[in-house]
């Protein structure tokens, strides 16, 4: 509303308060054409401020609807992350767990379970292939002197050294385990006997040569090995035990040495 009208309104009001004993019908009427554009005047006011206050209030609405959403956003992302470290975390659970079952810690070959798979699964596939394959089971000659004179620390030492010779002379496709204490099992696919031979005595070799150092002593060990072919349709602990029965050969005959099952 600008200056002019406000003076006007002014005048007319004014105008209008004067007592007017013979008031003409046009004073009359302008009188309530006042009144009514006061009345109108007011309501635009109202809802004016209706809808100020409404917009303020969508506005607000709008303005907490989006920090909700941020804030779920926010949270969901947190979620998202823990989630994600939990996975991982299992994930990392699962392979060291496998890795425990599966491995010695020590030596960290295979243990006796996946030994065993292998062997069960080199069975089959010669039962039905016909193909030949071998096994040797190896043992350090007079560990246990080693343990007694240099400890047992010592001794850990000889079996993780002994175990690297091992696994780096056999051939890719060739397991190599810990069949347990100072025993080892290698599973050879696809092998004759003489060619099992032909590697063992070249892991035997690789053994014999290793020095191991304690304090100003240079140590060394000898292997004594087993070897056998598997013959069709016997059971693995029949292969097993004629490895054995070979081994027990080779110490008798005094050690450092390999024998072959007949
Ligand atoms: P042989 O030539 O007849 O095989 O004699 P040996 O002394 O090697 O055999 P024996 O069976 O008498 O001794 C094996 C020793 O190996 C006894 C045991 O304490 C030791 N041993 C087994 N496992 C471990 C190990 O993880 N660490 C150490 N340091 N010693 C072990
Ligand atoms: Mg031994
Ligand atoms: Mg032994």
């Amino acid at each position: 509303m600008n200056r002019d009208t406000r003076e006007l309104e002014a005048h007319i009001q004014a105008l209008l308060a004067e007592p007017a004993p013979q008031a003409p019908p046009l004073a009359q009427a302008l009188s309530e054409l006042w009144q009514q554009y006061q009345d109108l005047l007011e309501r635009m006011e109202r809802i004016t401020r209706v809808s100020d206050a409404y917009q303020s209030m969508a506005r607000q609405r709008e303005l907490s609807l989006a920090e909700r959403f941020d804030k779920q956003l926010r949270q969901l992302e947190k979620v998202a992350r823990i989630s994600d470290r939990y996975q991982k975390m299992m994930r990392e659970l699962n392979l060291a767990l496998k890795e425990a079952a599966t491995h010695d810690p020590l030596t960290a070959l295979v243990n006796r379970r996946p030994l065993l798979d292998r062997l069960r699964a080199e069975m089959e596939r010669s039962d039905s292939r016909g193909h030949a394959f071998c096994v040797a089971m190896l043992d350090i000659d007079s560990f246990k002197p080693i343990n007694d004179s240099y400890g047992h620390d010592v001794g850990d030492s000889v079996l993780v050294e002994t175990s690297r010779v091992m696994e780096s002379e056999v051939r890719e496709y060739d397991l190599c385990g810990r069949w347990g204490g100072e025993e080892f099992l290698i599973i050879l696919p696809e092998t004759s006997l003489a060619e099992a031979e032909a590697i063992i005595h070249r892991v035997r070799a690789g053994i014999a040569a290793l020095r191991i150092r304690v304090g100003a002593d240079a140590l060394s060990v000898t292997i004594s090995a087993g070897l056998a072919q598997y013959r069709t349709g016997e059971r693995y602990s029949e292969l097993l035990n004629r490895a054995d029965a070979a081994l027990l050969q080779a110490k008798r005959a005094g050690r450092d040495r390999q024998q072959s099952a007949g």
